[in-house]
């Protein structure tokens, strides 16, 4: 499918603010895959569909990934919305036409990345994280800054914020974030 008739359909799935984001993740995403020397247009298509699945109802989410056959974590169970990267990944192969599987691995694992990411898996963690439109976090600058010349200091700097945030917001910690983690932080 190309880029034209992706955008025509994602836009119709998602909110329109979500939709910015998507093209602030597809570009920031390009400009990592330069900097990395990365695959630029295999960068762009995740960025610009990690989220494709993310407009969904929270309670349909849970449905449609069983529906799917899609595994689901206990976590998952209570946070739905979490399941929007595997149900991303789905939609992507079977709504968008995508087949390649670094492309859909890294939209299936752009929420919480996982041990041994690739790279592309990398910088679509992180050009969520870090895209333009994106309100200011904690360590906002240096995080941007670090996502241009060190990648895996990145990727630990997210994961770390994330954990801190989760663990003063919600009584109940994501497994995989923290695995990625416990992965980053000893490597
Ligand atoms: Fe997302
Ligand atoms: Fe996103």
């Amino acid at each position: 499918m190309n880029r034209e008739k992706i955008i025509t359909r994602l836009k119709g799935k998602i909110s329109e603010k979500r939709f910015e984001h998507s093209l602030g993740v597809e570009y920031t995403a390009a400009c990592m895959a330069m900097v990395f020397g990365e695959d630029i247009e295999k960068a762009r298509l995740a960025g610009l569909l990690h989220d494709c699945a993310k407009g969904l109802p929270t309670k349909e989410k849970l449905e449609k990934a069983r529906k799917c056959g899609l595994p689901i974590s206990k976590y998952e169970e209570k946070n739905p919305d979490m399941l929007h990267g595997k149900l991303g990944a789905y939609y992507a192969r079977y709504k968008y036409d995508v087949i390649d599987q670094d492309v859909l691995d890294a939209i299936c694992y752009h929420t919480t990345g996982r041990p041994n990411m690739s790279l592309l898996e990398k910088i679509i963690f992180v050009a969520d994280y870090i895209e333009p439109n994106r309100k200011y976090l904690k360590d906002m600058d240096e995080i941007r800054k670090e996502a241009f010349f060190d990648i895996d200091k990145c990727v630990v700097h997210i994961l770390k914020n994330t954990l801190d945030y989760l663990s003063n917001t919600m009584d109940d910690m994501d497994y995989m974030t923290q695995k990625t983690y416990d992965y980053y932080v000893t490597k």
